[in-house]
């Protein structure tokens, strides 16, 4: 089965009215997005869709872990990513979806969150990640760390337009 299925929802035969849908993101729902850099992601999307006669609101509610190495000591770490998003639904001739406002197009008949609950997480995840304490990282693998040379290439900055321009007042 495809994993996006989950992710459409018929909106035509739902009456006017709040509809709440749950859906599921684990490695293989990021799998389905060949530029993923995600794969460690699990949890769920409690998706919100507010039905009036000429407008929705669709609302996302992530609630899910990443496990992933930590930037420090490698050892895994669990991060918990939360977040929410809201996007407004109008009705025109031609289908344009932005971030935030979709208009559909005539012949629109479901809603295709898949994307916007990648863009969630993707937005949602840390910088750095890392152990929150410092004193949770495995401090083995921290001496070792410190141990090895900072620096493997000893570069320095060297600019070639700075070279010319030395060369210039000289
Ligand atoms: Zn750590």
């Amino acid at each position: 089965m495809n994993p996006l299925a989950d992710f459409r929802i018929p909106f035509v035969g739902l009456k006017p009215g709040v509809h709440d849908f749950q859906m599921r993101v684990d490695p293989e729902f990021f799998a389905c997005f060949p530029h993923s850099d995600v794969n460690q992601v699990h949890g769920e999307v409690h998706v919100e869709l507010d039905k009036l006669d000429t407008t929705m609101t669709l609302r996302l509610t992530l609630n899910a872990t990443l496990t992933s190495p930590c930037d420090r000591c490698l050892e895994e770490v669990k991060l918990p990513l939360q977040a929410t998003d809201r996007i407004s639904i109008r009705f025109g001739e031609e289908t344009v979806l932005d971030d935030e406002l979709w208009i559909l197009g005539t012949k629109e008949y479901e809603l295709d969150v898949a994307d916007a609950v990648f863009q969630l997480v993707h937005l949602t995840l840390p910088t750095r990640i890392i152990h929150e304490n410092e004193e949770d990282c495995d401090l083995d693998m921290t001496e070792w760390q410190d141990d090895s040379p900072e620096n493997d290439d000893d570069t320095e900055d060297f600019d070639p337009r700075w070279a010319a321009l030395k060369g210039l007042d000289n």
